[in-house]
């Protein structure tokens, strides 16, 4: 994850779908995804007692929140085991926020649990299928800022045409502490994207948003996959 040392995966679905998803694409990802046997809430209790902070994706390979969690309440059981490790920060990232505010109590409870979602654009669109709209996905980190959470988005996968993160950056910066920006992976193999095309999109759209973050004193992590498309290496 580069930005984390850690992640814990909490389901071993995800009814979200988005056209851009490797790991439930691709069937070897997938397959992996599925046969692993651990429990969360054990995997979680094993932070308690590890002093060396560490830096936790909750989740990474699915979403924590599908609307099963409603009922569910499994990553609520986790997040409660981890609002007692605040050694720790704790990185939840969802498409869907909306939901994840019910442990708002946890979040601030712990002090360094941030609240972060995807976002490949402000618009709907037809790559992300079965997620909540992304307007109801910013508005919920708005609420969550209010109320005192930090917040973060993860600009990714960055898809030409569709993916101006100059203008998410731009649009949510008030209510956002941290920005993650990575690239389209699997581009041929999941949506007939050529990397040239990308090299071209990134170099632009990339750039300007780096400036922007610049200029704004925001904290981001450009992750290194972008780097071939941006002409150089960046300090991280
Ligand atoms: S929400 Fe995340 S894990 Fe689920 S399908 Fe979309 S990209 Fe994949």
């Amino acid at each position: 994850m580069e930005y984390a040392s850690d992640q814990i995966t909490i389901y071993r679905f995800c009814p979200f779908n988005c056209r851009y998803c490797w790991a439930w694409r691709l069937p070897l990802y997938a397959k992996r995804i599925k046969r692993g046997k651990y429990n969360p809430v054990v995997e979680a209790r094993k932070y308690l007692n590890v002093k060396k902070r560490k830096i936790i994706v909750v989740s990474f390979t699915s979403d924590p929140y599908p609307p099963i969690e409603r009922e569910n309440k499994l990553t609520r059981k986790v997040l409660e085991v981890l609002s007692k490790a605040k050694q720790h920060k704790v990185m939840i990232l969802t498409k869907n926020p909306i939901l994840a505010l019910r442990d708002a109590d946890l979040m601030l409870e712990h002090g360094d649990m941030w609240l972060g979602t995807t976002l490949i654009s402000l618009n709907e669109n037809m790559y992300e299928p079965n997620a909540p709209h992304p307007l109801d996905r910013f508005d919920a980190l708005v609420k969550a800022k209010k109320l005192g959470i930090p917040t973060w988005i993860s600009i990714e996968p960055i898809i030409p045409e569709v993916t101006y993160p100059e203008l998410i950056v731009y649009c949510t910066e008030k209510y956002v502490d941290y920005y993650v920006l990575g690239a389209l992976n699997y581009a041929k193999k999941l949506l007939g994207i050529e990397r040239e095309e990308l090299r071209k999109w990134y170099y632009v759209h990339v750039h300007r948003a780096i400036r922007l973050l610049n200029k704004l004193e925001k904290r981001y992590y450009i992750k290194s996959e972008l780097d071939p498309f941006l002409g150089g290496r960046y300090e991280r």
